[in-house]
């Protein structure tokens, strides 16, 4: 049944809090939902960073950049972006495989509850550090938390050793209190503990350059992490 525009089925509401409550069911630490738009100032950013050479090694960038600023162009017809969150902790050696397989259990519930129409039959819509998404954009779109001074999204209570994952849904989200449940407050403030670790400096850079960071290198960098106060509750 759609009233109001509102997809009604089993008793249940297509809203943000009964997607939440099924991620956590399935087994993620964290959910949250936004509408699906194009990122219109990340698009400007990056374009120029690009342009400038500034993402070194990372070719990748220079490709389908209209799909990874627009998700309705990735996915026809997607209204909805679901970004799930899993600890390190809880993710195990492969985390693409554990995301997915979770992402995938929440797919399940979803058709089973709201029909399967709730995704796309055509288009890969399920995500994990594969696809060209704007991944940590989403995560503060989504309202998990923040990108901090150390170029990482943080969530207030997980911190930011979390591992992403998303779903695009065919159907738009009745907002509703799921959302605000995560707290708005969370921000670096005074902190500058990551900027004054970082061996290379790459952190004191007006604007962020890749190729200056051991982690976009060698990927064997953690250190502006684990000084991170939302890292050591
Ligand atoms: S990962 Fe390492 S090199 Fe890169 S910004 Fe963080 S501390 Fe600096
Ligand atoms: S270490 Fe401090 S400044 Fe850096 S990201 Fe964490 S809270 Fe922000």
């Amino acid at each position: 049944m759609c009233k109001g525009g509102i997809l009604i089925l089993n008793n249940l509401k297509l809203t943000s809090k009964n997607i939440c409550k099924l991620a956590i069911e399935v087994g993620f630490d964290a959910c949250g939902i936004a509408p699906i738009h194009r990122l219109n100032d990340d698009a400007h950013y990056m374009d120029d960073w690009v342009a400038r050479g500034l993402h070194g090694d990372m070719t990748y960038l220079e490709r389908n950049c209209d799909k990874r600023y627009d998700p309705s162009l990735l996915v026809p017809g997607g209204k909805t972006m679901v970004v799930c969150l899993l600890t390190y902790e809880h993710s195990g050696r492969d985390y693409h495989r554990r995301v997915k397989s979770l992402l995938y259990a929440l797919e399940a519930k979803l058709k089973e509850v709201f029909g399967v129409n709730v995704v796309s039959d055509t288009h890969q819509h399920i995500f994990c550090d594969s696809a060209p998404v704007l991944e940590r954009r989403w995560c503060v779109e989504a309202g998990l938390g923040f990108i901090g001074k150390n170029h990482q999204f943080i969530h207030p209570e997980l911190g930011s050793m979390v591992h992403p994952g998303e779903m695009v849904l065919n159907m738009s989200i009745e907002e509703d209190v799921c959302l605000k449940e995560v707290p708005h407050n969370a921000a670096c403030a005074d902190c500058n503990r990551c900027t004054e670790v970082c061996p290379t400096g790459a952190l004191r850079s007006e604007v962020w350059d890749a190729r200056q960071c051991i982690a976009y290198v060698t990927h064997h960098c953690l250190q502006c992490q684990i000084v991170c106060p939302y890292n050591n509750h």
